[in-house]
């Protein structure tokens, strides 16, 4: 048995077990950009290149639905160092793929993430993201769509706002650091960002990045991922965000997710939401 979705017949939790993946290379802590196969001349990469994405070589879910995404050629650059023209064209890009698997009949939800930090789980530490495109929509943005999700700021939890864009600090996160990002007007998905949202979003994304590197002065370990309408119509007037979340509580303080919070599906958050907001705010740029 190589592969197999599984529901838990109780909770109806989603369990995609993948076997084959144990052998795939972890690299995270692989300096050298010689032996990466996402710098040039690299196995996933043998011609230059500005942006590219390619299907994953070790994918948890079959028929080409796992792609990854490079942000640059520089292995030692990240979202945050990149110009505004270059994350723009990583923008494109996640739009161009997104509209791409969201046009197949088996493509219900497109999910462009990112893992950065060995911390997270990235086993390869040259700037990059992923999608996976599901036959079927995730539950979580199934919930947050079914509930008609729109921005829900209040003034002491923004850190910012852009003409097309604000960021800002969520009213429950069940992480201790986490951010939003949200069109001020809403915009289902990133196949519908006009041009200026999307140079604007680059910007954006960005700043925030750079702001929570400064949080504990160091590159903080996230996750980033974007929640947008599904395919297929199964959706209507959905409004897209993207969220930045971090197990840190502290510089190299991780908090896990505890028993008590694993068994009764309730969370405790040692950082008040508002006091984050302040301390991102106050980061100059
Ligand atoms: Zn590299």
């Amino acid at each position: 048995m190589d592969r197999e979705v599984r529901v838990d017949p109780a909770l109806g939790t989603v369990v995609h077990v993948v076997g084959n993946r144990q052998s795939r290379p972890n690299l995270a802590t692989n300096t050298s950009t010689s032996t990466c196969p996402f710098c040039v001349g690299g196995l996933e990469a043998p011609e230059p290149y500005d942006v590219r994405s390619f299907v994953n070589r070790w994918p948890p879910m079959p028929d080409d639905r796992c792609e990854v995404i490079l942000y640059t050629s520089d292995h030692n650059a990240s979202f945050g160092s990149l110009s505004i023209e270059q994350a723009t064209k990583v923008i494109d890009l996640w739009a161009e793929r997104t509209s791409q698997l969201a046009a197949r009949a088996d493509v219900d939800y497109v999910l462009v993430f990112e893992n950065r930090g060995a911390e997270v789980g990235a086993t390869i530490s040259h700037p990059h993201g992923q999608i996976y495109a599901y036959d079927h929509v995730p539950e979580r943005p199934r919930q947050l769509f079914a509930n008609n999700w729109a921005p829900d700021e209040t003034a002491d939890r923004v850190i910012n706002s852009n003409s097309e864009w604000t960021s800002f600090v969520p009213f429950a996160s069940i992480y201790p650091t986490a951010v939003t990002v949200a069109p001020r007007q809403r915009v289902g998905n990133l196949t519908s960002l006009s041009t200026k949202q999307r140079l604007e979003l680059a910007a954006m994304l960005i700043e925030t990045i750079n702001r929570l590197d400064h949080l504990f002065e160091t590159p903080l370990p996230y996750m980033m991922w974007i929640n947008q309408q599904p395919a297929n119509g199964l959706v209507e007037d959905a409004w897209m965000s993207i969220e930045i979340v971090s197990p840190w509580r502290q510089k190299g303080l991780a908090r896990f997710i505890a028993a008590a919070e694993v068994g009764a599906g309730e969370y405790f958050n040692p950082v008040v939401p508002e006091q984050l907001a302040e301390k991102l705010r106050s980061i100059s740029q």
